[in-house]
């Protein structure tokens, strides 16, 4: 068992720097949790409260029901990788796994035990003699997520484990740590600035900004229902498109009007708008760009819009185009859903038309900038 709950917890660094404000989280036993946001929003240094590294101000962190406030991070039974991940370089690969159990005085063959299945689930028995200057930065990680585990704690800490790493090795490990949360059976809190790090490996997503937790829940959550245009924003890649337009109440149903279309709200989304009794109003509308679809001249839902830059990006053309008042938004379509003219004529300086399905809009509050139906 090892749950994880932050009731009010503040840090204040000096006499005025408020890094972390108000955060409240219950982490379930087993859970793995996914710490998100811009640099600078507070992330490590909650989890950096959580181990004991930093001083918490105010509130409680607790560790199975226990108050860890002023334990020494030695005595909260967790384990904790870094993104420069430190190992010693005189030591072998074997020496640094075992390095925390060494000083633990932990009996020979039990240390052999530990370090050798730790290596075996991150495939790295065949390096176990060398020293970490003959490793590349993936291997390493390992080595550095093996010392972790051999502690068998209760609770693993990861802080940017993969910022380190080259794209396609970050991609290789993103999976392996997915495939190693099944084989070590312990609670994760991972920090990390990538979103789609979170939303791969997040059962829950904490979203930060500015030192205070702006939405709390699963990836589909969070994705289908972000609480405020910031969520709306940060999560998915390319972000999701916001612009101001008029939300209609007409005879019962719900539409919106961007750049002169008109387009019909439909099933959760219009159920939603009718529960909260919203009425005509302006909004800020958002729609993603994998949700935009290409429509013809004459249809009363296309949007007019000129292409200013068709980015190719293989299995999907980024089309950035120019609509109303010179506002750009983003356009995501599958390559497999154009013939070969169409790809051809989607060219720069071309007019285009696009229109989005009405369930897969959002609106927000342009003041408060929070979601209407939250
Ligand atoms: P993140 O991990 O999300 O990038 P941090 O938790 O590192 O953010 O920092 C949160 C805020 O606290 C930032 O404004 C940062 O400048 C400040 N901060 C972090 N560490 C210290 C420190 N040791 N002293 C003073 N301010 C700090």
């Amino acid at each position: 068992m090892a749950s994880v709950k932050l009731t009010n917890v503040k840090k204040i660094y000096g006499k005025n720097t408020l890094a972390v404000d108000n955060f409240n989280l219950d982490i379930a036993d087993k859970e793995f949790i996914v710490f998100v946001g811009p640099s600078g929003c507070g992330k490590s240094t909650t989890l950096r409260m959580i181990a004991g590294l930093e001083d918490i101000s105010g509130g409680t962190v607790e560790i199975d029901g226990v108050v860890v406030n002023d334990l020494q991070p030695r005595d909260r039974d967790i384990a904790m990788v870094f993104q420069n991940y430190a190992l010693y370089p005189h030591l072998s690969v074997f020496e640094n796994m075992a390095f925390s159990l060494r000083l633990k005085k932990v009996p020979q063959d039990e240390v052999y035990k530990r370090v050798t299945e730790a290596a075996e689930i991150l495939g790295i028995t065949e390096y176990l003699t060398r020293k970490p200057r003959a490793l590349s930065g993936g291997q390493r990680q390992r080595v550095a997520i093996g010392r972790a585990m051999v502690r068998d704690s209760k609770v693993f800490l990861m802080d940017e484990p993969l910022s380190n790493l080259d794209a396609k090795l970050r991609n290789q490990m993103r999976a392996e740590i997915i495939l190693l949360r099944k084989k070590i059976d312990t609670t994760f809190i991972y920090v990390t600035h990538d979103q789609t790090e979170a939303m791969t490996l997040g059962d829950r997503i904490v979203i930060m900004k500015d030192g205070l937790i702006q939405q709390v829940g699963t990836p589909t959550e969070v994705f289908d229902m972000p609480c405020n245009l910031f969520v709306a924003e940060f999560i998915g890649a390319p972000k999701m498109n916001t612009f101001k337009t008029e939300l209609l109440l007409e005879n019962g149903k719900y539409y919106v009007t961007p750049f002169g279309a008109k387009i019909e709200v439909t099933g959760d989304k219009a159920k939603g708008l009718a529960e909260k009794r919203v009425g005509t109003r302006e909004i800020v509308l958002g729609v993603r760009p994998e949700h935009f679809v290409l429509s013809k001249q004459g249809d009363p839902c296309a949007i007019s819009c000129q292409i200013l830059v068709n980015e190719m990006m293989g299995s999907e053309l980024h089309l950035h185009v120019l609509v109303g008042d010179n506002e750009k938004i983003i356009v995501r379509i599958p390559t497999v859903s154009l013939t070969d003219e169409q790809r051809r004529s989607l060219v720069q300086g071309t007019t285009i038309y696009v229109t989005f399905e009405g369930k897969v809009m959002h609106f927000f509050d342009e003041e408060s900038q929070t979601n209407l139906l939250v």
